[in-house]
């Protein structure tokens, strides 16, 4: 980390800190020529997990269509931009906090699933009807009759 002052290259941190829910570290410091302060964001470590699809074969996890997946659930549904934003981050840090290195995607559906249950009911039924393929509609008719637990 380079003072932005002088470009010193060494540079002490003096504070540091969590902020925007765990993602980035907010650091202060110090430079060891100018002796100026500065504070930088940094991005905390982001691994995610590899998906291990139905297939066994495995793929990167891609936050763009778990995007996509919620907002086509989520389509005309009373439901904030920012709440899905909210709903994605937590997903993310709930894959993180796994600690494993691949996941299963049934794993992730599941976690889909009970996110947008507490998010929106009409669109947890949309998603897990194509995610999960109900046998037989018996079976949808009682899973949107839990809903109304
Ligand atoms: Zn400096």
């Amino acid at each position: 980390m380079h003072c932005p002052f002088c470009s010193a290259e060494e540079t002490k941190v003096i504070d540091s800190r969590l902020v925007a829910e765990g993602h980035q570290v907010r650091r202060r410091r110090e430079c060891a020529e100018c002796h100026e302060r500065f504070t930088t964001f940094e991005s905390a470590e982001l691994v995610m997990p590899r998906v291990i699809k139905r297939d066994g074969t495995r793929e990167p996890f891609n936050e763009d269509k778990l995007r996509a997946g919620l907002q086509r659930a989520l389509e005309k549904r009373p439901v904030s931009t920012e709440k899905v934003e909210q709903c994605i981050l937590k997903l993310k840090s709930t894959l993180r906090a796994t600690g494993e290195r691949e996941v299963e995607s049934e794993l992730l559906g599941n976690l889909i699933m009970d996110a947008l249950k507490e998010l929106d009911k009409v669109a947890y039924v949309r998603f897990a009807s194509v995610y999960r393929s109900f046998e037989d509609i018996k079976e949808f008719g009682e899973e949107i009759a839990r809903l109304g637990d």
